[in-house]
């Protein structure tokens, strides 16, 4: 009864709003980590191929948002652009 009397008085819930047309309410799929999802996935700072994943065409580390990474693979991943861009494997910058 309460739960039907709140919606009655809720402003906001309009019937024929569409959710999928609102960026706000529209339902985002939780992306994977890929370290977590791949057990075979190695990290391996001298790989070029696995590295260019993990940062964009300027050269910069791209954020957990962007990579779907875990708070702690997210942090083995800057320690391992880090450690590529030492041995050049990836550039600093990029113009
Ligand atoms: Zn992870």
């Amino acid at each position: 009864m309460a739960d039907k009397k709140n919606r009655k008085n809720n402003r906001n819930n309009r019937n024929d709003y569409d959710d999928d047309f609102n960026p706000r309410l529209r339902k985002q799929r939780k992306k994977a980590c890929p370290l977590c999802s791949d057990a075979n996935f190695v990290l391996d700072y001298k790989n070029f191929d696995i590295m260019k994943k993990f940062v964009n065409d300027k050269g910069k580390i791209l954020p957990r948002r962007t990579t779907g990474a875990c708070a702690k693979h997210q942090r083995d991943i800057t320690l391992a652009v880090k450690r590529a861009r030492q041995i050049a494997v990836l550039p600093y910058t990029q113009e």
